[in-house]
């Protein structure tokens, strides 16, 4: 069966299919009869004991990568797993004749309300945790030992309906060759996250995934956009051939990599990563990155089930910093909403999240959530040239406030002895607002850098991860170029820099009428860099 989507991350790949079970379980049955009690409880036991040495394996696999943080929230769903007070309510359960499948998902979920109902933030959000575990020993109850992402055991494709920045940010390193997801655009997060892994991605295939869950092994074209699942060993044979076509194209674009961009006609155009994590900054340096464009520093949020501190903020921008010795970092504040939610803080339900509560204007109404991230980026400051940038900004005064926080934050470092180093801050311009007032804000900007994603959705109208827009998703529709020539011309006028680091900055389609429109910086998944400074060195201006 082949599946048709959107090719958001080139390449191909051939593997197991990995099908995260995410969705609640239905009990195949709910009662059980007296005779049957004492073997059903020894069946819960050992059920909970297979769950809790599956979490725990994870757990140390991850330890052993070094993702220590990743591996805690694995321990803790070890230790839920084996939870005595989890038992007895089991126990009474099935002692009233309820099957332990059902029993075990009822008693979760009871215990997921207690959590949720804890003042405190980081216990509360457990509940969640909770209810995936109790689901986990359901499974197991019934055979079905596959469940969420703790499954993912050996390399391989992930088919899902979705797959959110939190789960993408859980898969252990290497275990996923590709993904293929019946939602999701070009510029949906999950391809963000594909093309800065470096893997391929076919996403928006629609409801014929379906179709393809039961498949056993899936052969991915994510440059076409296209799977086919259970290939035949000629399918099979093409695809080794695609990857060894496309391993060919990229050794012959093996010179461009650590060459400084130049257009054909000698202007510099500095060609940067875009980052999800601090890990990612030694392996886009080897691709050429001549500074970092964009780290999306809200991924280091939701990594994990608690916000992460001061110390640890710093510890990432500076790491981030100092791998990148005096290149460019731009470090972007926290942009949650839309679909990016965080663990931790209260983000009530909202219809229209991406026109809702997210980027600068929560960080604007959170000081104690924006104030710890100011101080981070100023003390990382002191070790390398880093920038700040504020997300979703529509207006000069929010600029205003952003930078007043700013130096308050140094004053406060300052006087408590702490050092901090020299940072710009800039403006991302991905509203039309931030475009049509851009001269306005280059007054309070040490410079710009264009969110083509978000500024195609709001000036289009069009969901950025809807696949049935796909027409309208495009930064070449003349309303979006309209937008970006006046924002170089503000920049221009004022004298500052103004870079892309939407997903369009890595188009070899877009690099040239980005170029004609006056962008001087281009930021974009690390893969993405040689053939985007190849394009760069061979355009001039007609
Ligand atoms: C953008 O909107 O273009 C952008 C770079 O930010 P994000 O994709 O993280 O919203
Ligand atoms: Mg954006």
């Amino acid at each position: 069966m082949k599946l048709s989507g959107v090719g958001a991350s080139e390449g191909v790949a051939v593997g197991p299919a990995f099908v995260p079970r995410t969705d609640r379980p239905e009990p195949q049955r709910t009662g059980i009869v007296e005779d049957e009690v004492g073997a059903e409880l020894e069946r819960f036991g050992d059920a909970v004991r297979v769950v809790a040495a599956r979490i725990s394996e994870t757990a140390e696999g991850l330890r052993g990568s070094g993702n220590e943080d990743e591996a805690g929230i694995f321990d803790f769903h070890a230790e839920m797993a084996e939870d005595p007070e989890l038992a007895s309510a089991v126990e009474e359960r099935v002692r009233n004749l309820e099957s332990p499948e059902a029993a075990v998902l009822a008693a979760g979920e009871e215990y997921a309300v207690e959590f949720e109902a804890m003042e405190d933030e980081y216990l509360s959000a457990r509940a969640d945790d909770v209810r995936d575990v109790a689901r986990q020993i359901s499974a197991e109850l019934m055979g079905r030992a596959d469940s969420g992402f703790e499954a993912l055991q050996e390399p391989s494709i992930v088919l899902a309906k979705s797959l959110a920045p939190s789960d993408t940010a859980r898969i252990p390193k290497g275990l996923a060759l590709a993904f293929v997801t019946a939602e999701g655009s070009r510029t949906s997060h999950v391809s963000i996250m594909a093309r800065s892994m470096g893997i391929p991605a076919v996403v928006g295939v629609g409801d014929a995934l379906s179709g393809a869950l039961d498949a056993e092994t899936v052969a991915v074209d994510g440059t076409e956009g296209s799977a086919i699942t259970d290939p035949d060993p000629e399918t099979v044979a093409r695809y080794g051939e695609l990857s060894q076509a496309l391993a060919e194209e990229r050794a012959a674009l093996d010179r461009y990599r650590h060459a400084e961009a130049r257009t054909a006609d000698g202007r510099r155009i500095e060609v940067a990563a875009n980052l999800g994590s601090a890990s990612e900054a030694g392996g886009a340096l080897e691709w050429g990155a001549e500074g970092v464009g964009l780290f999306r520093t809200e991924f280091l949020f939701m990594e994990r089930d608690d916000l992460p501190t001061e110390d640890e903020q710093y510890d990432a921008y500076s790491t981030v910093a100092r791998v990148f010795g005096g290149k460019p970092v731009i470090i972007r504040t926290l942009d949650v909403g839309g679909d990016k939610s965080l663990p931790g803080v209260d983000q009530i339900h909202e219809d229209n999240p991406f026109l809702g509560w997210r980027g600068i204007r929560m960080s604007l109404d959170t000081p104690d959530l924006f104030k710890p991230q100011l101080r981070a980026l100023l003390r990382a400051a002191a070790h390398g040239n880093v920038k700040v940038m504020f997300p979703m900004v529509v207006e000069a005064g929010e600029l205003r406030k952003a930078n007043e926080m700013l130096a308050e934050a140094r004053r406060e470092l300052e006087e408590e002895g702490t050092g901090v180093g020299e940072i710009e801050s800039g403006v991302m311009i991905e509203t039309p607002a931030a475009a049509v007032c851009a001269a306005e804000l280059a007054a309070e900007a040490a410079f710009f850098s264009i969110g083509t994603n978000d500024l195609v959705q709001y000036t289009l109208a069009a969901d950025r991860g809807n696949e049935r827009l796909r027409k309208l998703q495009g930064a070449d529709h003349p309303a979006v170029l309209a937008l970006i020539r006046q924002t170089c011309s503000a920049a221009q006028e004022a004298n500052i820099p103004v870079g892309v680091c939407g997903e369009a900055a890595g188009d070899p389609q877009l690099i040239p009428i980005l170029l004609d429109l006056g962008v001087t910086e281009l930021s974009m998944a690390a893969p993405s860099i040689p053939k985007a400074k190849k394009v760069v060195s061979e355009w001039k201006r007609t």
